[in-house]
């Protein structure tokens, strides 16, 4: 399989302030350390991607504030294909306020913004670019209608679609049938099927239930101890690798670019989640959510090391 990894979805500003402990309502803290990071589930799937050494593009919304053309910008540095990022007028782009404390504990505000200006009508416009795709990725920080879109527009070009259901929100079995891959965490999971996942049975059966609901693969990522793959015929555990993680975000968001090059590269599937791994363990290295995602002699590096 050879071809584009497009990535519809969202983009955020993480404005992120670093404390020794989270204010209380109506309190002021003082003393934080401010830092602006490119995130966004989408953004940071396409730049995951593109690092992991994909030909990608990005479908999008960003406002026509001055984050707009920053995030448009700092695609266009990893290589990626922005011409369907569209820069809607009279809203912001989609912004993350966080704050951490010295624990790690952190608060998280964030508004949609542009993300939400996503439309199917938008999609159509990239429909070119979709068809040029072998995998197309979606996560759910956009408008339900338009990710419906998204996924059934992929499905009737005969794409691989690989859905990362993040954050959760219900999804129809309709849906479900049209997907080539999904990708959920445990918590992920557990809202989608009803079930516990806290062990590796309890993780066989929910990912046995959502691969019964029509999804070709289903991947669960466990964290440190790697991801769960269920495909007809097999289940079992990819291990993850061992490294010392400073900040997981955007690990989950690392593994569904680094899976979607390598299934675009024709890798078996377990190498292709080994190799997505392999990009999510590095990821939680570094501090942030784009700028820790690795390059591709890095991950080729962690995984020839085993
Ligand atoms: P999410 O961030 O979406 O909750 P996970 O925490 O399951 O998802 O992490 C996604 C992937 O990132 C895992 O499948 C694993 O490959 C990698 N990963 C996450 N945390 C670690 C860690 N501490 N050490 C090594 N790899 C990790």
């Amino acid at each position: 399989m050879a071809g584009k990894v497009v990535v519809v979805g969202s983009s955020n500003i993480d404005l992120i302030m670093k404390m020794d402990r989270l204010p209380r309502p109506g309190e002021t803290v003082t003393e934080a350390e401010f830092a602006q990071v490119f995130g966004g589930k989408g953004a940071n799937q396409a730049v995951g991607a593109a690092r992991a050494g994909g030909d990608v593009a990005f479908v999008s919304c960003v406002g026509d504030d001055a984050y707009g053309g920053q995030v448009i910008e700092n695609l266009k540095k990893d290589g990626i294909d922005t011409r369907h990022v569209f820069r809607e007028e009279g809203v912001a782009s989609g912004t993350a306020l966080i704050m951490i404390d010295a624990s790690g504990e952190n608060c998280i505000s964030v508004a949609p913004g542009a993300n939400y200006r996503l439309t199917p009508a938008h999609v159509d416009r990239a429909r070119d670019v979709i068809e040029e795709a072998a995998v197309v990725i979606a996560q759910c920080e956009i408008l339900p209608e338009t990710l419906d879109h998204v996924i059934d527009l992929g499905f009737r070009l005969g794409k691989l679609v690989l859905l990362n259901l993040a954050p959760a929100r219900p999804l129809d079995d309709a849906t479900l049938g049209k997907l080539g891959a999904l990708a959920v965490n445990e918590t992920e999971a557990e809202f989608l099927t009803g079930l516990p996942v806290r062990n590796d049975t309890e993780v066989q059966a929910a990912a046995g239930a959502l691969l019964g609901k029509g999804p070709k693969i289903v991947i669960v990522t466990l964290g440190a101890r790697g991801a769960w793959v269920a495909v007809e015929g097999h289940q079992g555990l990819v291990p993850g690798f061992e490294v010392d993680p400073v900040d997981t975000t955007a690990a989950g968001d690392v593994h569904c670019g680094a899976l979607a090059v390598g299934l675009v590269e024709g890798q078996a599937l377990l190498d292709a989640v080994a190799f997505a791994n392999a990009a999510a363990a590095l990821s939680t290295t570094k501090l942030g959510a784009q700028p820790s995602a690795p390059s591709r002699d890095g991950i080729d590096a962690l995984v020839q090391s085993r």
